[in-house]
């Protein structure tokens, strides 16, 4: 077998199949302050992904680098995409999640719950019924760096949004902090990044894993699936084989569906998001603190589109 890239750290010999022997990782871009909420545009060829201390959301292609697309971006953090392909935004200084329409404009799906403010939305991810689910922890509230210190009205929680009524209902609130989230390939499975209260000396910190009942939006279970050391989990995809890439202090780390580490990309930044994308969907986008990093693997994303 020929030896693989310095960036790679295999442990598991499954991983082996999952990247390529002949692929490093690419530096993109650089000069930002902390990137999360990277989504693939294909019909566009390219991502957008936030700079959220920085207020803006930008662009990245081949062909023309990283430009701006929005500023100011009301401090988005995760992205995602609907059925329709329009943009959807969690944004932490409003509180809300957006959708871009076609025509420019902007709509607020869903800024309260519970008869409550949200707290401020982190990351979000449609379902294959248009469903929106999403994440609503307290950390873009707690300092002026991510959006502005504001009050919570309300405890963390996992919330499903009903885009035809605009209504979210809490699917889970034992949660100290839901951050990223990912369905499994076939959807009966549901992995929610529990990054654990602020402030707490021994913060719960892991991926929890629920399973989604036949009515498509019960939850149950929800036990922890995996921790990630060095870190925590933050943002993550799953791939066509139903593996989870994990952002982490160190890099990527790549889990099997049962919860074993396969291997590692290893970076010079924490990696807080990343997400499939390019041609075929096999190529990782790290946003990595500061940086924009990418990596062709051998594998594809089972979502990113
Ligand atoms: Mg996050």
């Amino acid at each position: 077998m020929a030896p693989l890239p310095a960036c790679i750290a295999c442990i598991d010999p499954r991983f082996a199949d999952l990247v390529l022997f002949n692929a490093e990782l690419e530096l993109l871009a650089e000069g930002f302050r902390w990137l999360e909420g990277p989504v693939w545009f294909g019909d566009h060829h390219c991502l957008l992904f936030s700079d959220i201390p920085n207020n803006r959301t930008l662009r990245w292609s081949e062909q023309h680098g990283v430009t701006v697309f929005r500023q100011p971006s009301d401090f988005a953090n995760g992205q995602t995409r609907d059925l329709q392909g329009r943009l959807i935004q969690c944004h932490h200084r409003s509180r809300c999640l957006t959708r871009l329409e076609h025509d420019g404009s902007s709509t607020v799906l869903v800024d309260r719950a519970r008869g409550q403010r949200l707290n401020a939305p982190n990351d979000v991810v449609v379902k294959r019924d248009g469903s929106i689910w999403f994440s609503d922890p307290l950390y873009g509230l707690l300092n002026d760096y991510e959006g502005g210190r504001q009050t919570s009205e309300q405890p963390p929680a996992l919330y499903r949004l009903d885009p035809d009524t605009g209504v979210a209902e809490a699917v889970a609130t034992d949660f100290d902090g839901p951050n990223g989230l990912a369905f499994s390939p076939d959807e009966r499975l549901l992995y929610v990044a529990e990054s654990g209260a602020p402030g707490v000396a021994e913060p719960r910190q892991c991926i929890r894993r629920f399973v989604v009942g036949d009515d498509g939006f019960s939850l149950s279970g929800g036990e922890e699936f995996a921790r990630i050391s060095p870190g925590w989990a933050d943002g993550f995809r799953v791939d066509e084989h139903g593996n989870l890439w994990c952002g982490a202090a160190d890099g990527v780390h790549c889990l099997s569906p049962e919860g074993v580490l396969l291997g590692k990309v290893l970076v010079p930044h924490r990696v807080s998001n990343l997400c499939f994308g390019d041609r075929f969907g096999s190529r990782l986008f790290l946003c990595a603190s500061t940086a924009l990093y990418a990596l062709f693997t051998n594998t594809r994303g089972a979502t990113d589109r």
